[in-house]
């Protein structure tokens, strides 16, 4: 295992192409190797934060989330405890521990399986987080990092690229962005002086709006959402998401991933016809998941 390290590396940016068009591509992906993408923005707040009062750090969702492996080492760096709630396990994935999951599990991530995890989403939810029932020495981290503190990091991404443009001498610039629970992509149309593509991953426009609004009330600093033209459901295997990560790893020598970019990058792909200036697509990192897309897929594709 590599040295953990906390260091976060400013995030390249370099020049590809894609399907016969030019893209500035901001490589997030770089930042650290624990934290990387836009869970290193969002967690950076806390990462620099001391944390001495509380002695675990808490958080749920799904079992191969991006951000619970970042959690799991974030939690180590600090040294603390890491619980993570989630639905029961299957015994399939607890006997073979792939992906993020079992490098979680690899960095101590203690996970808790609730059968009402339901009820527990819906109160872990609510804002006022300071009452919650895990007790005042853990920290709370909502599902994907969905908290204000986020905007301190993705504030970093944003004040990076307005340098980028500003230097190249960029005036029209299009950003696009992945989006799952819409934080990263909210915060850095707020601080960002070009603007902000995204897809929805998990629900659709509507829901997205609604998280948006949660974090950043004002809808004129929101980003501009573009939906697929087909209906896709998070976390579910389309083979054309696959050949769009297989042609652009292949064309860029990048390796993508899998969960969230696809759609993005078929939506980007539609939409670049409309967009005359220039293009930047940001690599959120993530790709410690694609072990488990990968054998997802495998199996897929031989049915
Ligand atoms: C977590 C994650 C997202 C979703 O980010 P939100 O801030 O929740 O919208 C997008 N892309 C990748 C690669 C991620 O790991």
């Amino acid at each position: 295992m590599k040295k953990l390290d906390a260091t976060l590396k400013e995030a390249p940016v370099q020049k590809t192409t894609f399907k016969g068009r030019e893209y500035w591509l901001k490589r997030d992906d770089l930042i650290n190797h624990y934290f990387n993408g836009n869970k290193a923005r969002k967690f950076q707040y806390f990462l620099e934060k001391d944390l001495s009062q509380y002695t675990t750090v808490a958080s749920y969702g799904g079992n191969q989330s991006n951000a619970m492996y970042s959690l799991s080492a974030f939690a180590k760096i600090k040294g603390l405890k890491f619980d993570y709630y989630v639905k029961p396990i299957s015994k399939w994935l607890k006997e073979n521990p792939v992906g993020n999951f079992k490098a979680a599990l690899e960095m101590g991530m203690n996970y808790i399986e609730l059968n009402d995890y339901e009820d527990f989403f819906q109160r872990m939810s609510k804002p006022e987080k300071t009452f919650h029932e895990l007790g005042k020495d853990t920290l709370l981290i909502r599902q994907g990092g969905a908290e204000k503190e986020a905007e301190y990091g993705v504030k970093i991404l944003a004040d990076e690229i307005n340098s980028f443009a500003k230097e190249k001498g960029i005036k029209d610039l299009s950003v696009f962005i992945q989006s799952g629970t819409g934080t990263t992509a909210v915060f850095l149309q707020k601080h960002l002086n070009h603007k902000v593509y995204t897809t929805p991953n998990i629900g659709d426009s509507e829901y997205l709006r609604k998280q948006f609004s949660l974090l950043v009330e004002d809808e004129k600093l929101h980003p501009t959402i573009l939906e697929s033209p087909k209906k896709y459901q998070f976390g579910k295997l389309y083979p054309e998401f696959y050949n769009i990560w297989k042609e652009i790893n292949e064309e860029t020598g990048i390796e993508f991933e899998l969960l969230y970019d696809p759609v993005t990058l078929i939506v980007m792909n539609e939409y670049q016809k409309n967009l005359k200036g220039e293009i930047m697509y940001i690599h959120s990192g993530g790709t410690f998941g694609n072990e488990s897309m990968i054998n997802r897929y495998n199996r897929f594709f031989k049915k």
